[in-house]
């Protein structure tokens, strides 16, 4: 089979690669599209220590299962050859405290796909029969395919919590930084401030009903101040991770308010600390999503009720290492990249 390998800095390959097959528990999925994450692009240019070359990424991707391993129906009544499914990538061992109270995503022994095994962008993965999810009646693989970054939006959305009528705002309008601002709506926020550099980012925001900031024209802080009584806003998320994304959210977070940390662009950096404290800033990190998280993404996908179209772009898997050097390098007005095999 096709695979797209990572072999280290800046160099992805097509590669031939002998077909996987299913153990014990698990199904062979031909994947039909594999979506291009940002935690990819850093992985791509080598600065992820979860991800080693030579490495077949992609942890976003949808597809019809095609082979079911021994006693995988067992573990996943719904499943038969044929079945279209989304796979949620983040295993878990299903057993210690976190796993018990619903927390997966935290537990210790947690996998991905497309990094602790091989991922998507090749014609076929294998994953654990419990981690695939049935497709809902007359959604396309494409959307399936969108459920993982949903989820991480789904996440951030249950964190913040009920928003009736505050004013937010969304650093980054990033795949996951578009998803946040329809979560946080979602979550009855009258206002959604967004900033980005890109102006094609910025118009995507818009035209999801996000008010858009360019941190280059205009001073974020103060605008979302001003916007608010000169208190500043309930709730930020930080969407980029970086040290003025970081520091950008918590200046513009009213006393009492939250920040979400969510981007992981730079490992560690200076925040700044006494300003949280004195004003009793909430500081919360938000990673991936628990398995409800992913379950109620595919239904909001489902229901239409949130989305990235239509600013979705299809391509050839051979076309991968193009599309990974130009998310990287210059984004233009594509919110998702969706490699097809
Ligand atoms: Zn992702
Ligand atoms: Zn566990």
């Amino acid at each position: 089979m096709r695979a797209l390998v990572w072999e280290g800095p800046r160099r992805v390959m097509i590669r031939e690669q002998a077909m996987p097959s299913p153990g014990p528990g698990e199904v062979l999925v031909r994947v039909a599209f594999a979506g291009i994450c940002g935690s990819e692009l850093s992985a791509y240019l080598g600065h992820n220590a979860l991800r080693v070359p030579p490495l077949v990424m992609g942890h976003e991707f949808a597809g019809e299962v095609v082979a079911l391993g021994d006693s995988a129906r067992g573990h996943n009544p719904a499943l038969r050859e044929g079945t279209q499914v989304t796979v949620n990538p983040l295993s878990s061992c299903g057993h210690c405290l976190y796993c018990q109270r619903g927390d997966n995503h935290l537990c210790a022994s947690r996998q991905l796909v497309g990094a602790h095994r091989a991922g998507g962008y090749a014609e076929y993965v294998v994953a654990p029969a419990t981690q695939a999810l049935p497709l809902p009646e007359g959604m396309s693989l494409a959307t399936g395919a969108l459920t993982e970054p949903v989820a991480v939006a789904v996440r951030v959305g249950e964190m913040a919590g009920d928003l009736g009528g505050e004013t937010t705002l969304v650093a980054g309008a990033g795949p996951i930084g578009l998803l946040v601002l329809q979560a946080l709506q979602q979550r009855g926020a009258r206002r959604v401030f967004v900033s980005d550099l890109a102006p094609e980012r910025r118009a995507m925001a818009e035209a999801l009903g996000g008010e858009t900031l360019d941190p280059r024209a205009v001073d974020v802080v103060r605008t979302v101040r001003e916007a608010t009584d000169g208190l500043g806003v309930a709730l930020t998320v930080d969407a980029v991770g970086v040290a003025a994304t970081r520091a950008q959210t918590i200046a513009a977070t009213r006393n009492g308010g939250t920040v979400i940390l969510s981007g992981l662009h730079e490992e560690t950096g200076v925040i700044p600390a006494a300003d949280a404290i004195r004003r009793e800033i909430t500081l919360r990190g938000s990673f991936a999503y628990t398995p409800a998280n992913f379950a109620d993404a595919l239904g909001r996908l489902a229901r239409g009720a949130m989305r990235l179209d239509p600013w979705v772009v299809q391509a050839d898997l051979s076309e991968g290492g193009f599309w990974l050097d130009r998310l990287v390098d210059a984004p233009g007005a594509e919110a998702k990249v969706l490699l097809v095999p």
